[in-house]
């Protein structure tokens, strides 16, 4: 299959464009766009056969459900059913935006779709292109992340086009995305919400909009792996956004301890002959000498670090590195979820100082 790339710049070809991308998704195909959280792989979620390619195109486990992506609000009674006072009071608060919702899902939604649950997820994105292309197409958009199933999220077209080129019939190009870590998913569907999936919508702000408290999947807080208890989104158990070089946290209090301990390892590594790389920050690359040093953000902008994270991951895949160090970042909720993603690409790999 023939991948059309697809840049999104002037307003008319732009009209055309997404008609033609709203047209392939109607018709059961496989478009790629860009969302404020990573870019997604869009497929008609409705449909068994187009939800299927997904999963052979991003060679996804079949037991890993799909987020249905919509443009307007009223859509989500299409699709889901028993929805509270509090739940429409979330959607409200959050939509459209980087919040995925679990909801009891109605019949017109396969298995296919949600990996043989009774729940389906929601999320109503607030990139332009994104809702834009889900109006046009009018139907209810499944979009996991537009990478092949155990490489880092795409946040640039270039990396959907490393992963899926040829096996997708279009990737729309609208630059690089803004929050750069997927979306956090929200369970309603029990007695209390449920944080799945930590993101850039945290449980204090949740908490602030519902008046009432929120708790965190315990699974998902376990720095030392899952041993025992499964998460309760399907999937998260697994392996995600895996570097091919060996990743390993440095966390410590004490910045310049963490610096000198990282220098050290990689005077150490590069000694037995490796490539080694460094996650730094704007603010410590010049404390590095050595090996690749690669800057993830600013600490001073938490929304830099998240957005430049899996960048960061994909070019030492490019440049062939085999050890890489990173500092460590988790200083609030947001930076929690930053590092909820830097702990699975480690393997829970990290050292404190
Ligand atoms: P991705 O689309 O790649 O961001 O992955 C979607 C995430 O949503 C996975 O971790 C799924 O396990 C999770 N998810 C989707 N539907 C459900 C559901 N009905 N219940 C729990 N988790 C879900
Ligand atoms: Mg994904």
């Amino acid at each position: 299959m023939k991948t059309k790339l697809i840049k999104l710049d002037e307003l008319e070809e732009n009209q055309k464009n997404l008609k033609e991308a709203a047209n392939i998704l109607r018709n059961g195909g496989l478009v790629a766009f860009p969302t404020e959280t990573v870019y997604g792989l869009g497929a008609n979620g409705l449909n068994r056969e187009a939800a299927n390619k997904i999963y052979i195109a991003k060679g996804r486990p079949s037991d890993n459900p799909l987020i249905l992506h919509i443009a307007d609000l009223e859509e989500v009674d299409q699709l889901a059913t028993n929805i509270s006072d509090d739940d429409r009071k979330v959607m409200e608060a959050f939509w459209p935006g980087p919040l995925t919702i679990i909801l009891k899902k109605k019949e017109c939604v396969p298995y296919e779709t949600t990996g043989g649950l009774d729940t389906v997820a929601i999320r109503m994105p607030s990139h332009k292109v994104a809702r834009e292309l889900i109006r046009m197409a009018g139907v209810a958009i499944a979009a996991p992340s537009a990478n092949t199933s155990g490489r880092p999220s795409p946040t640039k077209a270039q990396h959907v086009m490393q992963d899926l080129n040829g096996k997708i019939d279009m990737i729309i190009d609208g630059g690089e995305v803004g929050i750069g870590i997927e979306s956090t998913i929200v369970d309603l569907t029990g007695e209390v919400p449920t944080i799945l999936r930590p993101g850039y919508v945290t449980k204090q702000m949740l908490e602030e909009v519902l008046h009432k408290e929120v708790q965190i999947d315990q699974a998902i807080l376990r720095k030392e792996g899952m041993n025992g208890v499964q998460p309760k989104a399907p999937g998260m158990k697994y392996r995600h956004y895996a570097p091919k070089g060996k990743l390993t946290i440095i966390d410590g209090q004490n910045i310049d301890k963490v610096i000198e301990t990282i220098k050290q390892l990689v005077e150490d590594k590069k000694k037995e002959g490796f490539v080694v790389g460094v996650i730094a920050t704007d603010e410590s690359m010049k404390c590095y000498t050595d090996g690749v040093i690669k800057s993830i953000g600013s600490r001073l902008d938490e929304v830099s670090i998240s957005s430049g994270l899996y960048r960061v991951l994909r070019e030492f895949d490019d440049e062939g590195v085999n050890y890489i160090y990173s500092e460590s970042f988790g200083v609030d909720e947001f930076g929690d979820a930053i590092m909820n993603r830097l702990l699975k690409a480690a393997g829970y790999d990290m050292i404190e100082v």
